[in-house]
């Protein structure tokens, strides 16, 4: 099988990686990519908007793609897949119109009323007048979300109504104001070929900027799983109340849903409810759960884009446990700073691998073979264990290894998690 997987970031080094030590894959290629995929797939250029660019890339002799595995969610919602599919090559990723479950929290909202599926209250603010109204209503702690897409930054939650209301203007178009949830926050990701729904292990994520959640959102600061604190039947009961009522209400309404669905949940003290679904592999939540997946990755995914997961062996797993911490750059999240040299990379591979590697994001190679920071997240660590304690030494091992200068990372990924209590 030969595969040609877009975006170029750590979630993607990661899904390269895992499709290269699939024995069924034959050819890894990666557009745009980074450092890091190149080590891993061969690097083509492309405008990973561009859907027919990315169509006739995958149909070229030279990749002559079985599957496109399509990483991010602007692609998504730009219509790459759709582009892609028209081709007759499969994919794996949703069509523009079902992308709309993260392109449009309102429709989102839409959906899940339809399918039935538990999430918080909200309204759909128009005007400023409208937003005042709906804050009013709900109280402190307020909840403002941009409809659209805004890469993990278009949500304030906060006590202070003035920030609420000014970021609702500030969003411009439609808004939502939605109640607060309590609890836990727990990201589940299924694999999805518009029916039969296949639920991976959980995972958490650390959104904040610092250590103890202090500090301002971000696209995530690391990652772990499994997560020994939850229940067991955790992943049983968000697949049936939430993960298959929503698949089988988009394929109701005509627009099916293949490839990935990421539920972001909050376990609050009432029971489970859908803060947000995205359309793609989240990040750096794929980096810990791909580490543990055994099951080989390339013939899930061609499974899922040819409509074939009914009869797909169930997933194995490693019974161990997958850190992943994010090294961002000096200034990230409000300013990163690129074009820094990043070295002790290879001191991480002779000393700490194989169970402990480093998955490139924003990272850019010089011809001479200098790698620089070209991104606000530079390097997804990961590593893998018996348990949380031993996944989390051997990657804060690594980090340490790491030379990049003014860079900073969070020191308490998965602290918690690791002396058995629950995080978030
Ligand atoms: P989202 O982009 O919708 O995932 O929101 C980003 C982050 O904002 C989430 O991971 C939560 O930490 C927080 N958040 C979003 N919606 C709510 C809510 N209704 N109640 C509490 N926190 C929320």
């Amino acid at each position: 099988m030969r595969i040609l997987v877009i975006g170029g970031g750590a979630r993607e080094h990661a899904i390269c990686r895992s499709l290269s030590l699939d024995p069924e894959v034959g050819a890894v290629h990666c557009a745009p990519g980074n450092a890091g995929t190149a080590e891993v797939a061969t690097p083509h250029a492309v405008d990973a908007l561009d859907g027919e660019a990315v169509a006739a890339l995958a149909a070229s002799e030279e990749v002559s793609a079985d599957l496109v595995v399509i990483g991010p969610e602007a692609p998504l919602v730009a219509g790459v897949a759709d582009a892609v599919r028209a081709r007759g090559i499969p994919v794996f990723g949703p069509s523009a119109e079902a992308a709309m479950l993260e392109g449009s929290k309102a429709f989102a909202k839409e959906i899940m009323a339809g399918a039935g599926v538990p999430t918080a209250r909200s309204y759909v603010c128009t005007t400023p007048e409208e937003a005042d109204t709906a804050l009013d209503a709900f109280g402190p702690p307020y909840v403002v979300k941009d409809d659209g897409l805004a890469a993990g930054k278009g949500v304030v939650v906060t006590d202070d109504i003035e920030q609420a209301r000014a970021h609702a203007r500030a969003c411009g178009g439609a808004v939502v104001i939605e109640e607060f949830l309590d609890g836990p926050e727990v990201s589940l990701f299924a694999v999805t070929d518009g029916e039969t729904v296949v639920p991976l292990q959980p995972a958490q994520d650390f959104k904040r900027a610092y250590d103890a959640d202090e500090g301002p959102n971000t696209g995530g600061m690391g990652a772990y799983s499994p997560l020994p604190w939850a229940d067991p039947k955790l992943v049983d009961e968000i697949t049936t109340t939430v993960l298959e009522p929503t698949v089988a209400e988009l394929r109701r309404r005509g627009t099916p849903f293949s490839g990935l669905l990421y539920a972001g949940l909050a376990l609050t003290s009432r029971g489970v409810r859908v803060i947000e679904f995205n359309a793609r592999f989240g990040d750096p939540e794929t980096q810990a759960v791909l580490a543990r997946l055994r099951t080989p990755l390339g013939g899930l995914l061609y499974a899922a884009a040819t409509g074939a997961l009914a009869d797909f062996p169930a997933l194995r797993w490693s019974d161990g446990a997958a850190v992943t911490v994010v090294v961002a750059a000096h200034g990230y999240p409000a300013a990163p700073r690129t074009g820094d040299v990043i070295e002790g990379l290879d001191a991480i591979e002779r000393e700490d691998g194989p169970r402990a590697y480093v998955l490139h994001a924003g990272t850019k190679a010089d011809e001479d073979g200098t790698v620089r920071s070209a991104g606000g997240r530079v390097l997804s660590v990961t590593a893998t264990g018996a348990d949380l304690t031993e996944a989390r030494d051997r990657a804060y091992a690594a980090v340490g290894r790491v030379r990049l200068a003014g860079s900073h990372h969070r020191k308490d990924i998965a602290e918690r998690a690791a002396a058995g209590a629950v995080e978030g």
